[in-house]
């Protein structure tokens, strides 16, 4: 009898973190897995402090503290443009990653199909494998990141449950827009299925683009789940803060699979952190000017050293285009993998290798990120600069 279950024979760890263990053990700069190396607002660090010695150490209601998912529903009501009932309506979960994962969980049978866009954040398909479905790639075509619609007509049409959209898209930077989000949306409503969104980059947003939720959408709620975190819009990927907000019938359910997958989220953490629920419309707005500051600085440095790339509409990632270099006889051979693991070594620059995103052959292009602090994007382009000597 094997040891081990078939399940875990058919996907591989995180290529993502694993280029973070990688960048650590030759000391790069870390442009790979995406998280920023500033600290959260002072508000909330004292709010944590203040915490600790307030006894809320035990565990907090599974499903999440009451005071965060009120805040919760204020904040995110606003956005979704409808009141949410903090107890019918939100699951707190441990990161976005957890709230994704019970979503599938909570909708899927072994066997279902979801659409998935290609390319996608590396989590969904391993999402899809322990929740037994079966993924159908929509492909998302560069430069402009833009698809076909009918090909979302015909997964419903085979029967896919629901679609899952990252919204703005790691790892393209895609922020979709209203009309195409509408005509998702129709589809989800047409078919009877699901749309589950992804939308932890809600803030990091890019003029002229606007990040608009698909459950605020004319008949959506009843079809959206929800997935979002605190990770990247209060800088605290470590706290491991995230939630789901769906149709009670669905939470209902949810909330089931959250309870045997994770009892909870942590209780401290929970409490400190809604200070920054709390926090008025001023803060995004910086966050917005702090990140629209940093992928400038970064894309110019990228221009100045003669480095393809898109331009994202929203996220903190950008791709670059390593074909010019995989063409040279030194390189012949290599894959993706084997130049970020090359570049992390010989360059000390740490990226995601593009393969680990698309479902098609894309072996020329590699993933960095830029929540890093100016001198670090700056520093990190002069060692991107020793590409070009090559
Ligand atoms: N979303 C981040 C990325 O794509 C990392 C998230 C994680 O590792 N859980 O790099």
């Amino acid at each position: 009898m094997p040891r081990l279950s078939d399940r875990v024979q058919t996907f591989t760890d995180s290529v993502i973190r694993r280029m973070t263990r990688i960048s650590n053990k030759y000391g790069a700069i870390n442009l790979s897995q995406g998280f920023p190396d500033f600290d959260p607002p002072k508000e909330m660090l004292d709010a944590l402090a203040k915490t600790a010695y307030e006894g809320l150490h035990q565990y907090s209601i599974t499903y999440g503290a009451k005071n965060f998912r009120e805040a919760l529903a204020r904040k995110q009501g606003k956005a979704i443009g409808r009141t949410i009932d903090p107890e019918k309506e939100i699951v707190v979960t441990c990161g976005g990653t957890e709230a994704m994962m019970c979503a599938m969980m909570t909708i899927c049978n072994p066997g279902d199909k979801v659409m998935v866009f290609s390319p996608f954040y590396e989590n969904y398909g391993a999402d899809a494998i322990l929740s037994g479905a079966d993924p159908i790639y929509i492909p998302l075509v560069p430069p402009k990141y833009d698809f076909d619609i009918q090909l979302v007509e015909d997964g419903f049409k085979k029967g896919a449950k629901a679609i899952i959209v990252c919204n703005p898209s790691n790892p393209c930077g895609k922020v979709f827009t209203r009309e195409e989000l509408m005509a998702i949306g129709e589809l989800a409503v047409k078919y009877d299925g699901f749309v589950v969104t992804d939308e932890v980059y809600e803030h990091i947003v890019y003029e002229p683009y606007q990040h608009i939720c698909m459950a605020s959408l004319p008949g959506m709620y009843e079809h959206t789940i929800t997935c979002n975190s605190l990770s990247k819009t209060y800088s605290i990927t470590g706290w491991r803060l995230g939630y789901l907000i769906g149709p009670e019938e669905v939470v209902e359910a949810a909330k089931k699979v959250h309870d045997f997958l994770t009892v909870g989220a942590a209780a401290p953490l929970q409490e400190a952190a809604v200070t920054g629920l709390n926090f008025p419309d001023s803060y995004y707005e910086q966050l917005r000017e702090i990140y629209t500051k940093k992928r400038n600085c970064f894309l110019e440095g990228l221009d100045r050293i003669g480095l393809e790339h898109n331009i994202p509409q929203g996220t903190y990632f950008v791709m670059i285009d390593i074909k010019k270099f995989l063409d040279i006889p030194w390189f012949q051979g290599y894959t993706d993998l084997e130049f970020c693991e090359w570049m992390i070594q010989n360059i000390g620059v740490a990226a995601v290798p593009g393969s680990s995103f698309f479902k098609e052959e894309v072996n020329h292009l590699i993933r960095l990120h830029f929540a890093r602090e100016e001198k670090t994007l700056e520093e990190a382009i002069q060692r991107l600069g020793k590409l070009q000597e090559l």
